[in-house]
């Protein structure tokens, strides 16, 4: 199966141009369709589909997909998935190895959500591997949704997570070059973040998702970005769909992001139309602002069809796919603008 799935973004290419696509907005989108693309923006699958941000995406839906097949829940595949990265230290924006903020500490920022909407998030969490873990015990072993800095780290000791210390040797050469000239300012750009963020639509029928992150490489201390947060970083309704974001998180903070594509999605809009105009509502807010400069925020959506699609406001963005039909790939993000604009 493997193999098959290797060759995947030229199969994907070539079936997607005769498949079947959403059953909204399917004239608008082939309007829309930028010159030269051989996809649909929106596209058709079987459930079960996970979808997840960014190369690290890939290995975490390998995985998560794995545990879905052997029976686990959709919230234990999707923990064991984003995992994954949190434990890699070569991936610099999520868990160990995650680039530290300017004092050098490295903060995570984490949530996941079920198809009830049972939500558990942590933020400004310090020296805990797996935020992902700690959120889902937030969801199952607490009255609340968010715990923050030295609550959830209390809270994670006292459920048996161990404290260790997750700056690299290279993440801490990295911060400390970055001192040399950064004038202690915090700039996020294309290579300072990246979160993975996940969607689930199961064999069931239903939602969830999760996302992880080290946030803001260079923050300030303290900062959290959306992605520990329901409704920015994160946000699915069962009747509807799932969102979530990468990028600037104050940027999608300040617009609501993903609770924004679920509510177009309910009222008829395909994946990739929400997921455009809430990006294009970004743009517009910040056309005049000073985090224009260097502004990317992305996408994905997943609605109870198994219609999905990812889209930014500046070239560069992907994302993984994982489906029976076509296994596991890679799909490039349909875009606004390129990064010299
Ligand atoms: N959204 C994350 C944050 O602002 C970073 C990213 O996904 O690129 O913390």
């Amino acid at each position: 199966m493997s193999n098959r799935r290797d060759f995947i973004k030229k199969a994907a290419l070539g079936a997607a141009a005769v498949s079947s696509v959403g059953f909204s907005g399917f004239a608008k989108e082939k309007e829309d369709e930028k010159e030269g693309a051989l996809e649909f923006p929106s596209k058709k699958v079987k459930k079960p589909v996970v979808i997840s941000t960014w190369n690290h995406g890939l290995p975490a839906n390998k995985e998560t997909w794995k545990e879905l097949k052997a029976g686990k829940s959709a919230l234990d595949a999707i923990e064991a998935g984003m995992k994954i990265p949190e434990a890699d230290p070569n991936v610099r924006s999520v868990g160990y190895g995650g680039y530290p903020d300017r004092e050098g500490k490295v903060t995570l920022d984490a949530c996941i959500m079920d198809h009830n909407s049972n939500c558990g998030s942590v933020c400004f969490l310090q020296g805990i591997m797996h935020p992902i873990s700690v959120a889902k015990r937030v969801l199952q072993n607490t009255p609340h949704v968010m715990l923050a800095g030295q609550g959830a780290l209390q809270f994670a000791l006292s459920e048996g997570f161990k404290e260790e210390n997750l700056l690299t040797p290279e993440s801490e050469k990295d911060w400390k070059k970055w001192l040399e000239d950064s004038k202690y300012k915090p700039v996020i750009n294309i290579e300072n973040h990246d979160t993975i963020s996940m969607l689930m639509l199961d064999q069931d029928g239903n939602l969830s998702g999760g996302c992880t992150t080290s946030g803001a490489a260079w923050k300030m201390h303290g900062r959290v970005g959306d992605s520990p947060i329901i409704g920015a970083g994160l946000f699915l309704d069962n009747e509807v769909g799932a969102a979530a974001a990468t990028g600037l998180g104050e940027a999608v903070i300040r617009t609501a992001g993903s609770a924004m594509v679920v509510e177009l999605m309910r009222q008829g809009k395909s994946p990739y139309d929400a997921c455009k105009e809430i990006t294009e509502r970004i743009y517009n807010k910040h056309k005049n602002h000073k985090d224009m400069e260097y502004l990317q925020v992305g996408f994905i959506a997943l609605n109870k069809n198994g219609e999905y699609a990812g889209y930014s406001l500046r070239s560069g963005f992907n994302y993984a796919v994982s489906d029976d039909e076509k296994g596991h790939r890679m799909e490039d993000a349909k875009f606004k603008m390129s990064w010299d604009k």
